[in-house]
């Protein structure tokens, strides 16, 4: 099936009551038969809801949809990108290993790593993804996995896929990819060679700014990494906090069986059915909505591109960008999404073009259908130093654009009184 036609039926078969909408099971916890049944259920031998910490029937539809529009095997919804980039790292990490992350990705990825998970003994490593040889210098037998953004937010450059998955196919080490900007209908990481894909949902996949989510998706071809290879001996070992269960071995997915068993079990970063629902809705025009985000974005950063005021224009989509010919490479025809960014002359410069803007609205989030200004060095990339802040390109001088779906003469309109001549 298309992804067009799966965003729209994808894991959903009806049900008894012939619902053409997937239903909103707004419940905690469900019946068992018995305590035999029960037994069953938790010892895995048979299949079935238990309790919503764990799994929900409308998030399930949102899962196997968002599964199968990633062409990967399995996925497991959760309460926010941020959780679904710690659960990434928590399925494979622990005390004295280490990760490699990409410098250029989104700021609140960047304080996790940084920080948070520096605080459990897990190592970040960063790289440039300009550079991917000194990348691969940093990888050792403690290295569990690499991280990078498909579109970094809010750099807006693009990395060779063909040569990270290359590099991580050869040591053996996960890659996971952030497919938040690029979503599924542009392109699909797992087919390029990435073991995992997470999204912050939040995004266009709610398409409308309505609510927080994020989403963990796993490939087909995963067991080819996990089996025989000592970095993930924790799933080809019986773990004891599971009766002795081994992940690889139960004929599930099984970055997602840890990830639901272990993770949603003790961490609990569970979506609210309501809210899964929200994305099913947003999944059904997601493919629509990237058409006319990119048509809309090109038509900015082409106008951006041509002011003199402006002293780069980051859009992949550009013919004049230096990720052009990757864009065209693994993005769908004609599509770059709806984020650029744009570089004035100074700090002060761009604080004053984001404070005039009327239509644009100044708000930390993108993907909304309504255009958004955000100016990442005083908020989303805030808490980092000098340095981390180059690194991640959100130099004060640059200004975030999400393009909404409002007429691009209004958008274009409301930058060329703002920047002024
Ligand atoms: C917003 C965002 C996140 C974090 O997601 P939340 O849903 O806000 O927790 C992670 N990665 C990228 C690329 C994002 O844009």
């Amino acid at each position: 099936m298309q992804k067009r036609t799966i965003a729209l039926h994808g894991g959903y078969e009806g049900n008894e009551q012939g619902t053409m909408a997937v239903p909103i099971y707004q419940t905690t916890a469900y019946e068992f038969e018995s305590t035999e049944h029960a037994a069953n259920l938790f010892a895995l031998k048979d299949l079935g809801n238990i309790y919503t910490r764990l799994m929900n029937p409308t998030t399930d539809v949102l899962e196997k949809r968002f599964a199968q529009m990633e062409e990967g095997a399995a996925a497991i919804a959760t309460a926010s990108g941020a959780s679904a980039i710690f659960y990434a790292f928590a399925n494979v990490a622990e005390a004295g290993d280490n990760i490699l992350i990409a410098k250029q990705a989104y700021g609140g990825t960047t304080t996790l790593t940084g920080h948070t998970l520096k605080r459990f003994g897990i190592e970040a490593r960063y790289f440039d993804i300009h550079d991917l040889d000194a990348m691969e210098q940093q990888i050792d037998a403690d290295t569990k996995m690499i991280f990078f953004e498909v579109i970094p937010n809010p750099s807006v450059e693009m990395t060779d896929m063909d040569k990270i998955t290359e590099i991580a196919a050869r040591h053996r080490v996960l890659l996971c990819a952030d497919n938040t900007v690029a979503t599924p209908i542009l392109c699909t990481p797992l087919t390029l060679g990435a073991d995992v894909v997470v999204h912050s949902t939040s995004k266009y996949t709610t398409g409308q700014g309505l609510a927080l989510g994020g989403m963990l998706v796993e490939s087909r071809e995963i067991l080819v990494k996990l089996e025989n290879n000592p970095r993930y001996s924790h799933f080809t070992e019986p773990d004891e906090s599971y009766h002795g269960l081994v992940y690889t071995e139960v004929g599930l997915p099984p970055f997602s069986l840890r990830a639901r068993l272990a993770l949603l079990r003790d961490f609990g970063a569970t979506p609210s059915p309501f809210n899964s629902w929200l994305f099913i809705q947003g999944l059904e025009t997601l493919a629509l909505r990237m058409e006319q985000h990119s048509r809309s974005a090109l038509e900015v950063a082409t106008f951006l591109e041509q002011h003199p005021k402006v002293h780069k224009v980051n859009y992949p989509g550009l013919p004049s960008s230096p990720d052009y010919a990757l864009s065209q490479k693994y993005f769908t025809k004609g599509m770059a999404s709806g984020l650029l960014s744009f570089e004035l002359e100074s700090r002060e410069e761009a604080q004053r073009v984001a404070d005039a803007l009327k239509l644009f609205k100044l708000v930390v989030n993108i993907g909304d259908s309504k255009s958004i200004a955000t100016h990442p060095a005083s908020t989303t990339h805030q808490q980092l130093s000098e340095q981390e802040l180059l690194g991640a390109g959100a130099t004060g001088g640059l200004i975030r654009l999400s393009i909404g779906l409002e007429d691009p003469v209004d958008l274009i309109e409301d930058l060329t009184q703002a920047i002024g001549s």
